[in-house]
């Protein structure tokens, strides 16, 4: 029972807690870990490759930002000049919208001149019928007053015979009847005569004078028409004015269209000029990156390390004394058996921590477990690890040489004291070191 317990605490305690050494170590390494790792050879210029292909990148991420800020000036400017039609657009549709006003109203003015022409035409019919109508009183007047006349003369011609001829008349009548009867008889048809033909002549004098009456109002009739025509003449010429007038407006507005349509004509074919200025841009900042594409992988080419095999450099010079082997070993704090995956280096706080080989750093930082810790990848899927350090001489991306100093030992991170723990990877998996230290 007792056993039991003690057996359960201690696999809580491994469970729960972990060596300063092993701690929050299996991540990042896992992360390096995936990365692949081909054959290449080793090139003596490699550095100096990888510092040009550098520069290059470097060139051309400079010449892409030159670009895009060639690009965003041009789209500046274009976006300017598309202001620029927009407010021309705008002042044009409002130039549009007051000609469909105008033209409206030229439509009204043009109805009205209609109207008055059919005015004027239907007048000219009535005046037309009053001239034929007036000719006709006319010439019923002219009748009757010839009808007239003839009885008049017809009369005194008569009144003329009789009394110039009384006595022979008379005298023939009275020898010529051939009795008393006949001759009063034919006196009473001469008084007859003479009467009736007056009661004519005061008929046709009334004859003409009602036609001389209709034919008077027949012409104010004509001379109310021919008014009422002067006054519809006068409306045509103020509408054909207004027309006129209404028109040149018309004209004048449909100019300052052209006019503005001319402005962004000219405004859009500078739109025109940007937008293949940009498209040109474009595809120049596209090669750029399709070159730095290439540069990248040329450089990730040449960053492709290759370990050269040999014996690491002793990472903490002068100190030799191993204070903790790699292996499995009891924990110094927790007491229990743990796996110890470095080599735990004794020494001073500050002395020299040196890059075991040539090598990338791939990580310099700080972890609460490995304090200040080194990373650096020497190729081939090799690792070298270093920690606890007081302070790093390195940063993340560095290249490294073999004996380069990296940074000092120290306690930090879960430390009992200052040391240097170094620790290898290979292929993903922590080794023991010996096999590259001796
Ligand atoms: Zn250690």
């Amino acid at each position: 029972m007792r056993k039991r317990t003690y057996i359960t605490i201690k696999l809580l305690l491994f469970v729960l807690c972990v060596t300063p050494c092993m701690a929050q170590f299996v991540l990042p390494l896992e992360v390096y870990a995936d990365e692949d790792e081909e054959e290449g050879e080793e090139d003596g210029g490699r550095s100096r490759d990888i510092d040009a292909l550098k520069q290059q990148i470097a060139e051309s991420q400079a010449a892409k930002e030159r670009a895009n800020q060639t690009k965003n000036q041009l789209a500046s400017g274009m976006a300017s000049v598309q202001q620029v039609i927009g407010s021309l657009e705008s002042e044009k549709e409002d130039i549009v919208s007051y000609v469909a006003t105008l033209d409206a109203a030229m439509e009204q003015i043009q109805d009205d001149i209609a109207a008055i022409d059919a005015s004027i035409s239907e007048n000219e019919i009535q005046i037309d019928e009053a001239k034929k109508a007036i000719d006709t009183a006319q010439k019923e007047l002219d009748e009757a007053e010839r009808i007239r006349q003839g009885q008049y003369e017809d009369i005194k011609d008569q009144i003329h015979f009789m009394y110039t001829t009384q006595k022979a008349t008379f005298a023939d009548i009275l020898f010529t009847s051939k009795s008393i009867g006949d001759l009063l008889n034919r006196t009473y048809y001469i008084n007859r005569i003479m009467e009736y033909d007056q009661k004519k002549l005061a008929e046709y004098a009334k004859t003409v004078e009602e036609a001389d009456a209709a034919k008077k109002v027949l012409e104010e009739n004509k001379a109310k028409l021919d008014e009422k025509q002067a006054e519809l003449e006068e409306k045509h010429a103020e509408a054909k004015s207004k027309e006129e007038d209404m028109g040149k407006l018309i004209d004048a507005k449909e100019e300052e269209i052209g006019q503005y349509n001319d402005a962004i004509g000219d405004k859009e074919a500078q739109v025109r000029e940007y937008e293949a200025m940009i498209a040109q841009q474009n595809a120049e900042i596209a090669a750029i990156e399709a070159a730095i594409r290439q540069q990248q992988a040329a450089l990730q080419e040449a960053n492709r390390r290759v370990y050269g095999g040999g014996q690491f450099v002793w990472p903490a010079p002068g100190y030799t004394r191993i204070s903790d082997d790699y292996g499995m070993r009891t924990h110094p704090t927790l007491g229990v058996q743990m796996m110890h995956n470095g080599v735990d280096m004794a020494a001073p706080s500050g002395s020299p921590i040196l890059a075991a080989a040539d090598g990338t750093v791939i990580a310099a930082s700080y972890s609460g477990t490995m304090g200040n810790y080194i990373m650096i990848d020497h190729g081939s899927d090799l690792i070298s690890i270093y920690m606890h350090a007081s302070s790093l001489n390195v940063s993340a991306g560095q290249e490294v040489g073999a004996g380069d100093r990296i940074g000092s030992v120290g306690s930090t991170g879960r430390s009992t004291g200052p040391h240097l723990h170094f620790g290898v990877r290979k292929n993903g998996a922590y080794v023991n070191p010996w096999s590259y230290l001796k």
